[in-house]
């Protein structure tokens, strides 16, 4: 499991528009928003993709959701609604293999999301 570019993120080497921090996870804004809202939520441990999740990390892969929920009502995205996605590998669309949750709103998406 290589380092990726999170990992300077969190380490703050470089910077991000952070939203959210605490001992198990950061949120932080997307570089290249797909949504008016776009944030990642990441596990401060380095974990490269869904089926890396071992039984350990249930508990910051479950608050990670947790998160989530936080800032959706702290941006008042929590009753008109949101989407919450993690890509897992090539034709899952994942780019980086850190784990993260995409957390995107402001808008009405749609489905199938292909
Ligand atoms: P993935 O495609 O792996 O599901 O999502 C990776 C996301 O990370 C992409 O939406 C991409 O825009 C975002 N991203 C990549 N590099 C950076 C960066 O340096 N800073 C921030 N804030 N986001 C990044």
């Amino acid at each position: 499991m290589s380092a990726t570019i999170f990992d300077k993120i969190i380490a703050k080497e470089i910077p991000a528009d952070i939203v959210y921090e605490d001992e198990l996870s950061l949120a932080f804004k997307d570089i290249n928003p797909q949504a008016p809202f776009h944030v990642l939520i990441i596990p401060k441990r380095r974990i490269a993709t869904i089926n890396d999740i071992q039984e350990e990390d249930r508990e910051v892969v479950g608050h990670l959701y947790v998160v989530a929920a936080r800032l959706a009502q702290q941006f008042g995205f929590a009753s008109d609604g949101y989407r919450v996605v993690m890509n897992c590998n090539q034709d899952g669309g994942q780019t980086v293999y850190h784990l993260h949750l995409h957390m995107l709103a402001g808008v009405t998406m749609g489905w199938p999301p292909f």
